[in-house]
């Protein structure tokens, strides 16, 4: 996976509203996919694992968490542009939240 700031703009066809930008090639035709939550206790083994996709899931298994130690947030994009696999993380590091964008190009 390629690592990349998440890009927000007000874009031209954004409806007044900000635009999440595809790291891969800029375009802002991302479609929602797969969300996972990850809850915890600071530190904590184990805790809440919520997949929505077209069912819920819930389990214990904080395994895919991009907090190393707290919360954190995940949303799939597919790219209607350039096809990649696009995922939006939101997680907690300490007294920080920080917001990332991963991505895998179509042809990989
Ligand atoms: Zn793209």
């Amino acid at each position: 996976m390629i690592k990349k700031m998440a890009k927000l703009s007000d874009a031209i066809i954004s409806f007044q509203e900000n635009t999440l930008h595809c790291p891969s090639c800029d375009g802002v035709y991302l479609h929602q996919g797969r969300v996972e939550v990850f809850n915890r206790a600071e530190d904590a083994d184990e805790g809440t694992h919520v997949v929505d996709t077209d069912t819920v899931q819930a389990d214990r298994n904080l395994a895919g968490n991009p907090s190393n130690r707290r919360q954190g947030l995940k949303m799939n994009f597919f790219c209607e542009t350039c096809h990649a696999d696009v995922w939006l993380l939101i997680y907690q590091h300490k007294g920080n939240t920080f917001v990332r964008m991963e991505y895998q190009d179509s042809e990989n």
